[in-house]
């Protein structure tokens, strides 16, 4: 059984919470893709946790966790969030995580031109989280990078490095900067590098011998479909492939077919960043919601920006992913709310349409509402779908219909047991 756990929107959307919930049923969780600008949060019975870079299955006892190759890792802040949890108890040890010795490893110096390149674009910066994610994955297809395999190699690593600082130091200059020294960064991966390498190993090899022994295999992604960097809201994507059938490539098995694609979707609207975002809220209004939802970034702690359920997105989000179920996450936040904002079409340039619109076209796109009854009742108690106040359930039905794909689980709380299973 090969299932993916993947965003529908943009990002945010619990997809860390879902992972932990059912990595019960998993003997293997994989993410792969993204790198430390992910931020994913967990909360069980070990405690609360944001995990940037390690899967969420870290958390469950007795399965194999991988970072698959097409994830991109800084080592520091890896070590620093393996430190973070064997500090609340949860040990991570080569049995518990195999990182792919094809992924790929994000230096200083790419955070430092992720920097200055949001600093050189002023007002009309992308929003990046400025860990240097898109100059590692573009270093990644201008063939500069280093992979983790690389760090097992202590006696060409140097050369490769000088090799490429020849390169990249242009790029700092261009920006007068300082350049980047290969002692330093030689020194920075041998202190961190060193507490990673037991960790590497192919999981490619891995992942087929458990392909072909039948175990249970969930792919965790990052962010969601409108991030994606092909079929997102370009340029204001991530630099990854946040899709479903990126699964099987990202984590080292690409002829591997998926039996399940579960869509994490929000009950309303959030976007952490820059880029178009048509059903944004202002105002109190948002203030509002933003609370209720707690809506703050986990990598970064910016206030996410924030709306309501975006009809014609997520429906081209669950396309995009191949989703065949649902899982709703959020709902309890909009117990507050007399009225439901949902967003049914877009208007674009005065005219109607309900297929998500591409480039420039998206900037202009105006939200045309429909307003459904609020619930106006604490739902974080609920546990059946028949606890569920009818307005809630008219809600979620609602949305069903709308976006044309079974929702299967709610989410009514951030703990790992605040959900219900639709009948
Ligand atoms: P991810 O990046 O998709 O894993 O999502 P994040 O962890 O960045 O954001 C989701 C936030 O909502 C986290 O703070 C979760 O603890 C919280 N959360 C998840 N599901 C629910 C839910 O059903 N209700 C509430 N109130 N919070 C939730
Ligand atoms: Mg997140």
């Amino acid at each position: 059984m090969l299932t993916a756990i993947v965003g529908i929107n943009w990002g945010d959307e619990g997809k860390g919470r879902m992972v932990d919930l059912l990595s019960e049923g998993y003997d293997v969780i994989c993410r792969y893709q993204g790198g430390n600008n992910a931020g994913h949060t967990v909360i069980n019975d070990k405690g609360k946790f944001i995990l940037n870079l390690l899967p969420s299955g870290i958390l469950r006892d007795g399965v194999v966790n991988i970072m698959g190759g097409g994830m991109v890792i800084d080592l520091e802040h890896l070590c620093g969030e393996i430190d973070t949890l064997s500090a609340s108890g949860v040990n991570v040890t080569p049995d518990t995580l195999k990182i792919s010795d094809k992924a790929f490893i994000c230096l200083p110096y790419h955070k430092t031109q992720d920097i200055l390149e949001e600093e050189r674009l002023g007002s009309k910066k992308y929003g990046s989280t400025r860990r240097g994610i898109a100059p590692v994955y573009g270093d990644k297809y201008m063939k500069k990078g280093l992979r983790a395999g690389d760090l097992l190699d202590s006696g060409t690593l140097k050369q490769k490095l000088k090799d490429i600082l020849e390169w990249k130091n242009i790029t700092l200059k261009g920006y007068g900067y300082k350049e980047a020294d290969c002692d330093d960064l030689v020194k920075w991966i041998n202190e961190y590098g060193t507490k990673i390498i037991p960790f590497i190993a192919d999981t490619s090899d891995y992942l087929s011998a458990s392909v072909s022994t039948g175990k249970k295999i969930l792919f965790e992604a990052q962010l969601g479909a409108l991030r994606d960097i092909d079929y997102g809201i370009y340029p204001y994507t991530t630099s990854s492939q946040t899709l479903a059938a990126y699964a099987p490539i990202g984590s080292g098995i690409p002829g591997a077919k998926l039996n399940n694609v579960i869509g994490v979707m929000k009950a309303y609207s959030s976007c952490v960043g820059e880029g178009p975002f048509a059903v944004e809220m202002t105002g109190d209004e948002a203030a509002m919601l933003r609370e209720a939802g707690a809506e703050y970034g986990a990598a970064t702690g910016r206030p996410r920006r924030v709306g309501g359920f975006d009809i014609v997105a997520s429906r081209y989000g669950i396309k995009m992913q191949g989703a065949n179920e649902i899982a709703l996450t959020k709902l309890d936040v909009l117990s507050y709310l007399e009225k439901i904002p949902v967003c049914v079409a877009y208007e674009v340039d005065g005219l109607k349409q309900e297929s998500f619109p591409c480039g420039d076209k998206l900037a202009r796109a105006k939200p045309v509402y429909k307003y459904l009854d609020g619930f106006l009742t604490d739902v974080s108690k609920c546990r059946k779908a028949k606890d569920l106040p009818d307005a809630a359930i008219k809600y979620i039905k609602y949305l069903e219909n709308a976006v044309n794909c079974p929702i299967r689980y709610v989410s009514v709380g951030a703990g790992r047991d605040d959900y219900l299973v639709m009948e």
